[in-house]
């Protein structure tokens, strides 16, 4: 037993093991116990401020009293994005060994800037993300770099792809020049927002983001997409970036990637595609037909936060060239300079942080702990849940389908004869069903129709609790007309 730090130091070892302990029980309970928790939070607003002190304890206080608090104020304040009746925006989940991984990444506490200041963290990055790779069978050349969020992996693709340009706009940015034509991000009109963020970030404004129409299947049309830069050519404007996503935000629609490659080909543009939550499928064989063409991007952003088990947050951004990045963002204070520099991969080098946290084992602890084998099966099922779902959403008289279902996602209505608006009733029974604490449900407009979105990806979720949300949907309905 070692407790030998003095009264200036840290947590003495024995109580360290001692509340160990207790947490891991609490969160076992908690995984297993999960059901019994409303899935939104029922507090109101600033519930919990009100029942925390205004400032910070003065002296330290016992951890048995902090611990307690966490059941009593926090657990009532907390939304249970693990919860398997979780369907709203994307349904996302940790598995428990991605929680393992967060433990030894925050007892590590390495920041990964240099590969000599975390050479684990350096190479273990390398090997996952070449794993993940080769299981969403892209080609050797695409190597890959974990970033936070899909958000911030989109913008440094964007912002490689205006490195690409060949304007100076590292040293001489994009303020007091006319030598800098308008550029333009193309996507469609089922983008993420995050987008639309990449390219406010980046100073090119949301002028530069032109959005592209989509078929009656929410897929982004390659014609309209040709002519759009064609027009803007003309007109004396830069394409920099196409971003084409496979499963968009509002419906999971699939952008004709392929297509898309042609357009991007044919006029020396950047392609990204997001695919930060559908990109997973990509190991599940007969879901590569989405994927046809990808092989063609110079990025691709795909996140295991969204639904390869792992816990918040992992993004991946898997680059043609990773050196354009660098070109964009190495930048080498003298404090940092090291001999290696020329032979080791330093992740400073690729973005706008320094340090980085050690992402890559939890991802690592995911995919071993499960294989591939026991990934897919657990996508699959999800598929097949989703299917199942609208299945019944299609033999009802009172419901309708209103996207298609390529992967784990249902949009679907209440259409019961004898009701004119469609939209109030629709948003009234999702409210009702959200407020109940049963399930959560989100919504989006679909040519002006108010559509409600079920997604189906908690690890778990299983039949029961769809025929659980099924009833719920049923007795709303029945209570309205
Ligand atoms: C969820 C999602 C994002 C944003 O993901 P973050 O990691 O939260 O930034 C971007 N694009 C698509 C298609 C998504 O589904």
């Amino acid at each position: 037993m070692s407790e030998k730090l003095g009264k200036f130091g840290d947590m003495p070892s024995g109580d360290f093991r001692k509340f160990g302990y207790q947490i891991i029980d609490q969160l076992a309970d908690y995984f297993d116990e999960m059901e019994k928790y409303p899935v939104l939070s029922q507090v109101e607003l600033d519930w919990l401020k009100s029942n925390l002190p205004s400032s910070a304890p003065e002296t330290g206080e016992d951890f048995g009293d902090i611990l307690g608090d966490v059941d009593k104020l926090i657990m009532p304040a907390v939304t249970h994005w693990n919860h398997p009746n979780f369907h709203g925006l994307f349904s996302t989940s940790t598995s428990s060994v991605g929680v393992f991984g967060e433990m030894f990444a925050a007892a590590f506490d390495m920041k990964a800037m240099l590969w000599r200041t975390s050479p684990a963290s350096t190479e273990l990055e390398d090997v996952v993300l070449d794993w993940l790779r080769q299981m969403m069978d892209l080609p050797e050349h695409f190597e890959g770099i974990i970033y936070d969020t899909a958000s911030v992996s989109t913008m440094h693709a964007i912002a490689a792809a205006r490195e690409k340009a060949n304007l100076r706009i590292r040293d001489e940015g994009m303020s007091g020049r006319d030598d800098v034509p308008l550029m333009r991000v193309y996507c469609s009109e089922h983008v993420h927002s995050s987008i639309d963020k990449g390219v406010i970030t980046l100073g090119l404004g949301l002028r530069s983001l032109r959005k592209i129409e989509c078929n009656n299947r929410f897929e982004m049309i390659p014609e309209k997409l040709a002519e759009a830069i064609d027009e803007d050519i003309e007109a004396g404007y830069l394409p920099i970036c196409v971003i084409p996503t496979v499963g968009t935000t509002s419906t999971s629609s699939v952008d004709p990637v392929d297509a898309i490659a042609d357009v991007c080909e044919k006029y020396g543009i950047w392609l990204h595609i997001d695919t930060a939550y559908a990109g997973s499928t990509a190991i599940v064989p007969e879901f590569r037909k989405y994927f046809k063409g990808w092989e063609r991007a110079d990025s691709i952003v795909v996140n295991p936060h969204k639904w390869l088990f792992t816990p918040f947050d992992l993004s991946v951004l898997y680059c043609k060239d990773l050196s354009v990045l660098k070109e964009a963002f190495s930048l080498v204070a003298e404090y940092l300079k090291t001999t290696d520099e020329q032979t080791v991969k330093n992740g400073m080098d690729y973005g706008i942080q320094l340090g980085r946290r050690f992402r890559a084992l939890k991802l690592w602890f995911v995919i071993r702990y499960f294989g591939r084998e026991g990934l897919v099966e657990r996508l699959r099922e999800h598929c097949r849940l989703a299917r199942l779902f609208a299945s019944w959403v299609e033999a009802s008289d009172n419901w309708e389908m209103m996207a298609p279902v390529p992967f784990a996602l249902v949009c679907f209505r209440a259409c019961p004869a004898g009701v004119d608006d469609l939209n109030a009733l629709n948003e009234k029974i999702m409210n009702e069903i959200n407020a109940s604490g049963e399930a959560y449900l989100s919504h989006t407009k679909l040519n002006e129709k108010y559509t409600i979105r079920l997604s189906v990806g908690s690890i778990r979720v299983e039949e029961r609790h769809l025929t659980k949300v099924w009833n719920l949907l049923n007795a709303a309905i029945s209570d309205k007309s």
